[in-house]
């Protein structure tokens, strides 16, 4: 999404001023693994291969997709979402449409969030959702307050592991399109190395949080490959990483 130099600078702000700083220590290096939007391949494909390894993640649904196509994919179903949680995973909450931080006013955005909370709520009954994460990654200094009084946990987009002081109003992801598990290979820009990132997370007890969208053998630029999933739980499990939904590492 192109964004204008306004919007680039209230992103910057937004991420330079930490809302809710916590101090983060961990027994042991933990992997949490997320799904946004999220396409009905998330769980097909995705929730097959996490519970193939015992693994839980956390689904973050924007309600406005439920039972549509968007970008040409199907995204999930209420059946889906009712599955995921039965599953064991977290249901985490997007804006409700969709929205991005940078395009709308803070009022739209946090309505959004209201809309999409009730969306959850009317289908999960009265569960607590905790987790929250920014459609398109985009946050302003204004919607990091709205979503850090509404939420434990909201996730961003990083490129590092989160240790030490961290800040809940801004969890760091790192994008898995960017790493092999999306096909992507050392040389491209924006390369992550997740062997790396996984060994650095067990060696000094850090938090390695990832996110996705689809899973296939055929992704989309946003998604991720069935085998880049399943190698990622394999090395994270061979590394001795905890996988965790993200409210329970949070709660832990
Ligand atoms: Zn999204």
């Amino acid at each position: 999404m192109h964004l204008t130099v306004y919007q680039r600078l209230k992103r910057k702000i937004g991420h330079k001023i930490l809302i809710k700083p916590k101090l983060m220590c961990l027994d042991r290096g933990v992997l949490s693994i997320c799904f946004d939007d999220f396409p009905r391949t998330a769980w097909t494909v995705g929730g097959s291969v996490l519970a193939q390894y015992e693994a839980r993640a956390t689904y973050f649904a924007s309600g406005a997709f439920c039972n549509q196509t968007y970008l040409g994919m199907e995204q999930f179903t209420d059946r889906d979402l009712m599955e995921v949680r039965e599953a064991g995973h977290e249901v985490g909450c997007h804006t409700y449409d969709h929205f991005s931080a940078l395009e709308v006013t803070t009022r739209e955005f946090k309505n959004s969030i209201e809309k999409n909370k009730r969306f959850l709520s009317e289908r999960l009954g009265c569960e607590l959702i905790e987790s929250f994460a920014f459609p398109y990654n985009h946050v302003s200094l204004q919607s990091k307050i709205a979503v850090a009084s509404q939420f434990r946990t909201a996730r961003g987009v990083g490129t590092s592991l989160n240790f030490n002081w961290i800040d809940l109003s801004e969890v760091a992801g790192i994008n898995l399109s960017l790493t092999e598990a999306g096909g992507y290979s050392a040389g491209q820009p924006g390369f992550q190395d997740i062997a790396k990132l996984i060994a650095q997370a067990a060696q000094h007890q850090k938090w390695l949080v990832v996110y996705t969208h689809d899973v296939s053998d055929n992704p989309t630029e946003h998604g991720c490959l069935t085998r880049g999933l399943e190698n990622l739980l394999i090395r994270a499990k061979q590394a001795g990483l905890a996988i965790r939904p993200v409210k329970e590492v949070i709660a832990a």
